[in-house]
């Protein structure tokens, strides 16, 4: 082939394309599909960097003018074709360009680690009289040389430290050809494998047993179907993975398996560590850029077989993949929310039909979205009804409007306060879920009803109790708390609405002997916090873990017998369209904490709408119930799985920009939907309508067709870009966004 296909890399609407470069003679038997390359960009011809997506003998451009692929950067190829494949997937489902596609897919690289290792240059035929010569001085030269006769295969940085010197007579002994410095690279480890105990397959029970065999036999028949495992939690999924994952590399394959993020704790990463050891790796995004490159290369060179990430571990380069496990299907990070905004569920669906390799997804809550695939037949289904332990925790709602009448005022209701009585009397664990952080979350004048905003954005300031101060949760700003009413002087100034805090204050003020630890974005912002709260409150470090949604999902505590849901109409009230389902989601795997050994487990879920569905089966543990409920809602109201959701938002610091643009996008919009017949929605502020200075609008479109909806608003855009000066403002789109808002 004469010519290569490249991807620039720039994020520029009008270089989203391909370009045709030349390949000299000096590359020509070492350039591959999917490298990395430098090439002459632009009149100035500055080195680009772009990828090598294809070859072809034939260009419209003028053969003097074609340009010479300038270098390749890489002695390897970055992109398989099937990677090629999923980016030009990417780019086409997730209406962006290629190269951002490209980029997504493909790790930082970054330079290789190496340490030197150094010897004495015994092939060097003059090497005794040198020795001679400078041994017999007293400097730092004779220093290392002695060292060094007596060790060898020394790191350098190792020899300046034990000799106290400086990194100059060893380059001056390696000048002179005494000394030999051998580089030899070392990989960035995330994890010390040392740490984790080996773990013997457990014998599965018939449930599990006839999940695993399900899924099995689906491998080995090569079904194209993903397949759905709903177990309930504590059911042993985790188990079920670890079998098949065994299976899997039995006939030479590679397996991928995604976690949220949010739950890749060593409790996670031990399980699959304990079984399988250093075939296994880890990547997530706290990693470092050069660690994260590491894994990906070990991948890449075959080196490992497993390996377990957030979301962007999807992309792992192994050749010969066999099964792909998503844990926790139902959580929303598996959608990105920033460019390109890709669902990884479809993703790892793409690379399934690619490769061949298997899907499972699992989870105890379904979206609705996957259960309604499988009703539909796309996806197959295996279910687990029981716990490993038979022992599902028993769930009691209770109806604070009845705890006020009685006169409790307390964040606490008489029954969950007791039982938390008794579990610290029996020395067993809590845990306490309220998905809101700080302390108060707002603070009012009782004289005049004024509420403290925060002065960018039109939300309340939440108290946080450590520092006495409002703090936004939005842009991060903090204020000092006022003593006197900003708006009238009154000093009437009140504190309303619970956080996470508070109830750590709470706790406590009635239970003084109790240990606590509190885990929420306030406790865990450094570096392996996470980790260690989790680690010490399994060594029963504390008796009350209280937490946001941080600690809803994953955890396996023996000794935490009692879970306590403080306020669940947070979640209900959301105002999102899936607001039903992800409280029954949230309800069913905080409850799912609670009792997951031999002990029974008891939850209290406190709400003020006791009838609302979402908590009436989720106490049953009623999943289908809920489906059937929750699917008849999407269907009257023509939501997802019916219909396809496309959120636009243009924001921006001048508010009268941002209308301007987004009423002429929706006159646009109407106009040309005289034809189509969508649903779209009026103008409106977005639900929260100023952030950081910037206003923020929507329009909401529904349609049933995907493409037909993407074009449409394609199209519209377009419109709006070439008619208005759209520069000053942000143009967000969002197919079937996490939240609409
Ligand atoms: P899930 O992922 O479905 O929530 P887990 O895999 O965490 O469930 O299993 C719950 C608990 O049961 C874990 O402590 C696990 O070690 C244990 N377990 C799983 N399978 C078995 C089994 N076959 N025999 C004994 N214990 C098991
Ligand atoms: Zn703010
Ligand atoms: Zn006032």
């Amino acid at each position: 082939m004469k010519y290569a296909e490249v991807i620039i890399d720039i994020t520029n609407e009008n270089v989203d394309k391909i370009f045709h470069y030349a390949i000299p003679e000096n590359i020509k038997n070492t350039i591959k599909l999917g490298m990395r390359a430098f090439v002459p960009f632009g009149k100035s011809n500055r080195l680009r960097e772009g990828y090598i997506i294809g070859f072809t003998n034939e260009t419209e451009i003028n053969e003097n003018l074609i340009k010479n692929i300038y270098s390749l950067p890489d002695n390897y190829v970055i992109f398989n074709e099937n990677m090629i494949c999923v980016a030009k997937y990417m780019a086409d489902k997730y209406y962006c360009s290629l190269s951002e596609c490209l980029q997504c897919i493909m790790p930082k690289i970054t330079k290789n680690k190496f340490n030197n290792y150094i010897n004495i240059n015994y092939e060097n035929d003059n090497i005794n009289e040198l020795i001679e010569n400078i041994i017999s001085k007293n400097n730092q030269q004779s220093k290392v040389l002695k060292f060094l006769l007596k060790n060898d295969n020394i790191k350098s940085d190792e020899i300046q430290k034990v000799l106290g010197i400086s990194r100059s007579p060893i380059n001056t002994l390696e000048k002179n050809g005494i000394i030999k410095i051998t580089p030899k690279q070392i990989k960035r480890e995330p994890i010390n494998i040392q740490d984790y105990k080996k773990t013997l397959p457990l014998p599965l029970n018939d449930e599990q047993n006839f999940a695993f065999n399900f899924i099995k036999n689906k491998i080995y028949e090569k079904s194209k179907k993903p397949i759905l495992l709903h177990g309930v939690t504590g059911s042993g999924k985790t188990e079920i993975y670890l079998q098949l994952i065994e299976e899997v590399l039995k006939i030479g394959k590679k397996a991928i398996v995604l976690v949220p993020e949010i739950s890749l704790t060593p409790q996670t990463v031990e399980r699959f560590i304990g079984r399988f050891g250093e075939k296994v790796s880890v990547t997530h995004s706290k990693l470092s850029d050069g660690e994260r490159f590491d894994q990906w290369k070990k991948a890449k060179d075959n080196e490992i077989e497993i390996m377990v990430g957030a979301r962007s571990a999807i992309f792992t380069p192994f050749e010969n993949l066999g099964i792909i496990i998503i844990d926790e299907e139902h959580e929303s990070t598996y959608k990105s929310e920033s460019t390109p905004k890709y669902d990884v569920k479809q993703v790892a669906e793409k690379i399934c039909s690619l490769t061949g390799a298997t899907l499972v997804l699992g989870s105890a809550t379904p979206s609705i979205d996957t259960y309604y695939k499988v009703e539909n037949n796309q996806y197959d289904i295996v279910c687990i009804k029981n716990r490993v332990n038979y022992n599902m925790p028993k769930i009691t709602i209770i109806d604070m409007r009845k705890e006020l009448e009685k006169g409790n005022m307390s964040i606490f209701s008489k029954p969950l306060f007791e039982a938390i009585k008794e579990n610290l009397k029996n020395n067993m664990q809590t845990i306490l879920f309220l998905n809101r952080r700080g302390h108060s979350t707002f603070i009012s004048c009782r004289k005049c009803g004024y509420v403290m905003e925060c002065k960018n954005c039109n939300v309340n300031y939440t108290y946080h109790l450590k520092d006495n101060k409002l703090r936004c949760h939005y842009c991060n700003n903090i204020e000092n708390v006022p003593n006197v009413c900003p708006n009238c002087s009154s000093n009437y100034i009140k504190y309303f609405g619970i956080g996470t805090q508070k109830i750590e204050e709470q706790i406590k003020k009635y239970f003084n002997n109790a240990r606590v630890m509190r885990m929420d974005m306030d406790t865990t912002s450094k570096k392996n916090s996470h980790q260690n709260i989790l680690e010490d409150f399994k060594n029963h470090k504390a008796d009350i873990l209280i937490g946001t949604q941080m600690i809803a999902k994953g955890l396996d505590f023996p000794k935490v017998t009692l879970v306590g849901v403080i306020a669940a109409d947070i979640t209900l009230n959301s105002g999102d369209y899936k607001s039903s389902e992800n409280a029954f989601q949230i309800l069913t795997q905080v409850a799912g904490r609670a009792g997951r050994s031999t002990v029974k487990g008891n939850v209290f879920i406190q709400t003020y709408n006791p009838d609302h569905y979402s908590i009436k089966f989720a106490k049953n543990n009623d999943y289908i119930g809920f489906y059937n409920k929750e699917i008849l809602e999407r269907k009257i109201m023509f939501y997802p799985p019916f219909s396809n959701i496309f959120f636009i938002m243009i924001c921006g610091d001048n508010e009268s920009n941002v209308i301007n643009a987004i009423n002429f996008l929706h006159k646009v919009m109407l106009y040309y939907n005289q034809k189509t017949n969508f649903y779209i929605s009026d103008v409106a502020k977005a639900n929260i309508y100023k952030i950081n200075n910037q206003y923020r609008y929507k329009i909401i479109i529904k349609a049933k067709e995907e493409t037909r909806l993407k074009n449409f608003v394609l199209y519209c855009i377009n419109i709006l870009k070439n008619k208005i000066d759209t520069n000053k403002v942000t143009i967000i789109l969002s197919l079937n966004p996490n939240y609409i808002s």
